[in-house]
């Protein structure tokens, strides 16, 4: 027998979520897909998700590993990229590149080929991290316009507070008064916006942690949006114990107890991806009923306590997040954020689909 730790993995749910995100616009969909999937596994999530419009992640060689298990759509680089030896590749897999700075652009321009690229300008409209300034904006509109190697552009920013006030309307009006004048299409909204912002839809959203089943508002749960949790982090206990008032849990003694307990270990800890920042009173369900963490996440276990679960014994089943546990509950906890969590998947942990 092997850990009893596992994800699970509920495709439909993805589905499900993918139509949330249908219901919400009628944009074209480019499902992001970064980060294996936000820790889902690239291929099964695309696969899921096949009703998607397209799909968008980091890495050029995830982006042919797509191409290559037969997925049409446009694939598009969220970075571009990283230097000009990836310019072949692009055009042979026929993948679409974000182009955000001056040093793309001069790699484009090096490059010989006429090879009907398709782009997405990043425009820079207050997040200050990737894309054109406002007033780069005009001529690298024009450069690109006029190259050999460009099919088509669609024009794109990313909102810096769409989950939160004041929301994006700056952002917003600045990349509206900035694309006026041009014919072309846009992309602005991340799940927060394709939720809150519809102003903001465009011709392509990209839903990324929506699609995870998790909400991207810190007061909105992802149940009360209609989304359906992907990822179910469950384990077992493979330990219970009695303790006396004052006895200490885990590393650093940093939780006691103020009365008799019972304590349960359970085969997770931060090397399976559970944060070890998570405090003392971390949610968590045993056999189905919501209980706590106690003291220190170590490297392959937790505790959690059990006195008010008189039934619970070796070998109960053990929620850390998923089906019964929104893990915005567990990141809120954590002082984190789902996408971390999600992320953070350890390779070590078995997936089941
Ligand atoms: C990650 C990412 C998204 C998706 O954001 P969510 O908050 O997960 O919906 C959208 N656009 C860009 C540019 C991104 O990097």
């Amino acid at each position: 027998m092997s850990r009893p730790i596992q994800a699970h993995i509920e495709l439909s749910a993805l589905r499900n979520n993918l139509r949330v995100v249908r219901r919400a616009s009628s944009a074209r969909v480019m499902a992001v897909v970064k980060a294996n999937a936000y820790g889902h596994g690239l291929l099964q999530a695309a696969e899921a998700l096949s009703d998607a419009d397209g799909f968008a992640l980091l890495d050029v060689r995830d982006a042919v590993a797509l191409r290559e298990a037969g997925f049409r759509q446009p694939i598009l680089l969220l970075e571009g990229f990283f230097s000009r030896d990836e310019l072949p590749l692009l055009a042979e897999y026929e993948l679409t590149t974000v182009i955000h700075s001056q040093q793309q652009i001069e790699w484009l321009e090096a490059y010989p080929r006429r090879n009907g690229l398709a782009v997405w300008l990043k425009i820079n409209s207050g997040m200050n991290r990737l894309g054109f300034a406002a007033q780069e904006f005009p001529a690298v509109m024009e450069r690109l316009k006029s190259h050999r190697a460009v099919r088509e552009v669609t024009l794109m920013t990313h909102f810096a507070l769409a989950d939160e006030a004041p929301g994006v309307a700056t952002q917003l009006s600045l990349f509206e008064q900035l694309t006026a004048n041009h014919r072309l299409p846009r992309s602005l909204a991340n799940s927060a916006a394709i939720l809150h912002h519809p102003a903001s839809h465009g011709d392509w959203v990209r839903p990324g942690i929506m699609l995870y089943g998790s909400s991207p508002f810190a007061d909105v749960s992802a149940e009360a949006l209609g989304l359906q949790p992907v990822m179910t982090l469950s384990s077992e206990l493979i330990s219970v114990r009695e303790i006396k008032a004052g006895d200490a849990v885990g590393y650093g003694a940093t939780f006691r107890a103020g009365q008799a307990m019972r304590i349960g270990t359970v085969a997770c800890g931060y090397a399976d991806g559970y944060p070890r920042h998570a405090a003392s009173g971390t949610p968590v369900l045993v056999d189905g009923k919501r209980t706590h963490t106690v003291g220190r996440v170590s490297m392959d276990m937790l505790s959690v306590d059990l006195s008010d679960l008189p039934e619970a014994r070796v070998g109960s089943r053990v929620v850390l997040w998923g089906e019964g546990m929104p893990i915005d509950d567990v990141a809120r906890a954590a002082g984190t954020i789902s996408y971390e969590l999600l992320c953070a998947l350890a390779p070590r942990v078995p997936v089941r689909r």
